[in-house]
């Protein structure tokens, strides 16, 4: 195994696979950007230069800087592409069939020594490794939204994975300039597993007419001094991704406190996903644009 991981392949190229791709390439890995059509390997590009650019405005990167950075990012639609990496780090769609069947594939595709990252956050990490012949080198390595932004990493541990691979990732995350912090794999992990329940808990407020979603938002925010309201990051988390979590929660523990609010529910089912879709607890300009006002 390699202790440095210096190629580096992102499966999925939405909000968090960008992300994940504009830090690494900051941080002087060479990566590859995969996604299934061209066009969601683009649109994460694009997110990245946008996101550069407004660096570059703001005096905290020169231009010569953002074009050194673009120019480690390739774009791929292939999984072949992961052949010469060091590691891969899935951020696909959250949903355990379809990441079972990326883990498989980039399983073949890799070379021995690589590690085989995921930033599920929520599906088991040992049922991941499992579906794999490197329980070893698999592991969570668990980015918050916006990347850029947020400083923490959770790493996360599966039964197999060993002290060697647990600080190759560890060191990629201080390269990255993120500060990890170590857990074990139970469903949701600590952060998910805290967090999803209160932002479920509001979602019933609204389903029972307690409140709008902008008094719920208003009352933790003020009241509770939440950087936002946990509807405002519902939407920005994607209801779809929110959906998921309780899913797996309730599921793993077999415990009715985590019984998804049938409202959530109803929006995805709508196609009502939040933020990304332009609609969800507030209605926006554009998918990914402005919050206009409350979606009901
Ligand atoms: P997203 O919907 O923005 O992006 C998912 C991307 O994966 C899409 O572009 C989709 O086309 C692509 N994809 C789907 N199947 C694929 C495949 N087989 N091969 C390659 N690409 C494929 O979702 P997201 O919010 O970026 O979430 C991605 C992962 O990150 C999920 O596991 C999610 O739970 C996790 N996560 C999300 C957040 C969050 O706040 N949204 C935070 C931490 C972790």
């Amino acid at each position: 195994m390699t202790d440095r991981v210096e190629k580096l392949i992102i499966i999925g190229a939405g909000q968090m696979g960008n992300g994940i791709a504009q830090v690494a390439a900051q941080a002087g890995l060479q990566v590859i950007l995969n996604d299934i059509k061209e066009e969601y390997a683009k649109q994460g590009l694009n997110n990245i230069v946008k996101n550069l650019n407004r660096n570059v405005q703001k005096g905290k990167m020169t231009e010569q800087q953002r074009d050194q950075v673009l120019g480690q990012i390739r774009l791929s639609t292939s999984l072949s592409d992961a052949a010469d990496c060091d590691m891969a780090i899935e951020a696909a769609t959250e949903n355990m069939s379809i990441k079972r069947q990326v883990f498989q594939q980039l399983d073949k595709i890799l070379p021995d020594h690589a590690i085989l990252a995921t930033n599920t956050s929520s599906l088991p990490i040992t049922e991941l490794a499992a579906t794999t012949k490197r329980a070893s080198h698999v592991i969570g390595m668990h980015f918050m939204n916006p990347v850029p932004v947020m400083k923490l990493v959770e790493v996360i541990r599966g039964l197999a994975t060993t002290d060697e691979v647990y600080q190759t990732v560890y060191d990629l995350s201080v390269r990255m300039e993120k500060v990890a912090v170590e857990v074990n794999d139970f469903p949701g992990f600590v952060s998910n597993r805290v967090l999803l329940p209160m932002i479920n808990e509001a979602i019933y407020c609204v389903y029972e007419g307690v409140a709008s979603p902008a008094a719920v938002d208003e009352v933790m925010h003020l009241g509770m001094n939440h950087p936002m309201g946990p509807l405002t990051l519902a939407d920005f988390i994607g209801l779809d991704t929110c959906l998921a979590i309780m899913e797996v929660l309730y599921e793993g523990f077999g415990d009715s406190k985590y019984r998804p609010c049938p409202l959530l529910r109803k929006y995805v089912n709508a196609g009502w996903l939040g933020k990304k879709t332009g609609h969800g607890f507030y209605l926006y300009d554009q998918p990914g644009g402005k919050p206009i006002n409350e979606a009901r």
